[in-house]
């Protein structure tokens, strides 16, 4: 294979990654592969056999210099000195069709010096749900890795049961974790962590290269990415789970997808992670873990930032989040500016939704259709909440009087921010099942749905509907 890779990564010394390869998944079988993102990655002219090479950890081209990354990070709120990529490598990094460098990281290739008591692998459960949340992410505009394949292979691994090896070809610009900056910082090697800070602002932030104070720069631009990530994922109703800071991208995205979820009836206490006892992480916490997790950053980079950074940084990331939530939701609404007022409509939109347990995303997608001043009764699919929506909608509507846009042009506009289709746990799930069982048709035809989820997709229609009695409260395993 004559795939030419580069790994700026490997440079930086063997401080920051062990050199390996991947232990390759035996008898592989290709699962998915994402046509567009080979295509911009440069990678579709290569044959089936290549890339099933690549992809199955066999046919590591001699050009890439695949490494385990060493990192830190919060777990839930307690400090792990060090953690590691205990079951991927970085491959290396290919130049998509714009010249940028895209890392390839593969998931699950093999226990590494980091795997402490882990084997080393992913299971096809853990990949489709990886591949399906970070496209949809994707697709829907929210920040996030990408998914570039699976492949599955004989290799037995035990979780609740015995389950198959599978790997996960991940794509984005970076792999590094605000523990990355934790792990130099706290094991003093603080030449290293200029270093690493060095090669973000290089590499992601190119343009605070000639500030005055490039760490404080990086420290409040990271926050910044942070803040508007975390106000896309209330926006959507999207729960990441797991913001330990080991799983928080320098770049700001979703990153390290485990026991996700989309909100569906709106419940502000959605706790999507069945071993997250005290709900540390639950959907209306996210905001505030976003900003305790930029403090932790913050504390990581006190060796080369000034002291009053802290605060500063803090500013930056709730004012990201404020002001870009209330863009999205105000978006969300149909309007073409933001008005400060705006807030209080849609809040006391969310507390109807969350008192009748209203589907976010259909009401939404509902609302996207709503003729302003017109009966609003067919939007809502509990009728006894019609009196309590009343005088919603007469707010609602003296707002949209005062507005600019047509209707014409606020129903396309809502329709391309409000999504008809998300991932529902339970369609993932259905997706699981068939591949496991050896059939992929479902996982590849969920997956052609949420590459267009704004689109009415006609035919679709049962993808966008709430989630059936047999679906609501599956138990979805979080062990990866
Ligand atoms: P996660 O919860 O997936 O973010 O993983 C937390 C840490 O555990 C990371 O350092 C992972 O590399 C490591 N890890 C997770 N699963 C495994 C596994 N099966 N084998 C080895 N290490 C693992
Ligand atoms: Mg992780």
């Amino acid at each position: 294979m004559t795939l030419k890779f580069e790994n700026c990564y490997a440079k930086l010394g063997d401080r920051f990654s062990v050199a390996m390869g991947p232990d390759p998944l035996s008898n592989p079988k290709a699962v998915i592969t994402n046509a567009a993102l080979l295509k911009s990655l440069r990678l579709d002219n290569y044959s089936h056999d290549d890339l099933l090479g690549l992809f199955s950890g066999h046919q590591i081209p001699k050009s890439a210099s695949p490494l385990a990354m060493v990192y830190a990070g919060h777990q839930f709120g307690g400090y792990s000195p060090q953690l590691g990529d205990g079951r991927g490598v970085l491959i290396g990094q290919v130049r998509d069709t714009e010249n940028k460098l895209i890392d390839l990281h593969l998931k699950g290739a093999g226990k590494t010096p980091f795997s402490r008591m882990g084997d080393g692998r992913a299971v096809l459960r853990s990949c489709i749900r990886e591949f399906l949340a970070s496209e949809a992410l994707f697709h829907l505009g929210i920040p996030t890795t990408r998914a570039l394949a699976i492949t599955t292979g004989d290799e037995q691994v035990r979780r609740e049961t015995i389950e198959n090896a599978s790997l996960l070809m991940r794509a984005s610009d970076s792999h590094i974790r605000f523990g990355s900056f934790e792990y130099f910082s706290y094991t003093d090697q603080h030449t290293e962590l200029k270093q690493l800070c060095d090669y973000t602002i290089e590499t992601h932030f190119p343009e605070l290269k000639n500030s005055d104070k490039p760490y404080d720069a990086l420290l409040f631009a990271a926050s910044e990415k942070t803040g508007n990530l975390i106000a896309h994922w209330q926006a959507f109703g999207f729960a990441h789970g797991v913001m330990n800071t080991d799983n928080m991208s320098i770049i700001g995205q979703t990153f390290d997808y485990g026991p996700y979820g989309f909100m569906e009836n709106y419940d502000p206490y959605y706790i999507c992670n069945h071993s997250d006892d005290q709900g540390r992480y639950a959907f209306n916490r996210q905001p505030e873990m976003g900003r305790w997790n930029c403090q932790a950053l913050s504390q990581a980079l006190a060796p080369l930032t000034t002291p009053d950074v802290l605060e500063k940084a803090l500013n930056c990331y709730e004012e990201t989040f404020l002001s870009c939530y209330h863009g999205l939701m105000t978006k969300k609404l149909g309007f073409s500016t933001s008005k400060p007022e705006d807030k209080a409509l849609y809040e006391d939109l969310l507390d109807l939704l969350e008192g009748y347990g209203i589907d976010y995303t259909i009401f939404f997608r509902s609302l996207s259709q709503y003729c302003a001043g017109k009966d609003f009764h067919s939007l809502l699919s509990n009728q006894n909440s019609a009196v309590s929506f009343a005088p919603w909608f007469d707010r609602y509507n003296k707002r949209l009087q005062m507005d600019i846009l047509s209707e014409t042009d606020r129903h396309k506009q809502m329709c391309s921010t409000n999504p008809k289709f998300i991932l529902r746990n339970y369609l993932a799930q259905k997706a699981i099942q068939n591949s496991e069982a050896g059939d992929h048709s479902e996982l590849h035809r969920l997956y052609d749905i949420l590459k267009s989820p704004y689109n009415e997709q006609l035919d679709q229609e049962q993808y966008a509907q709430e989630t059936p009695d047999w679906g609501q409260n599956l138990q979805i395993s979080c062990s990866s």
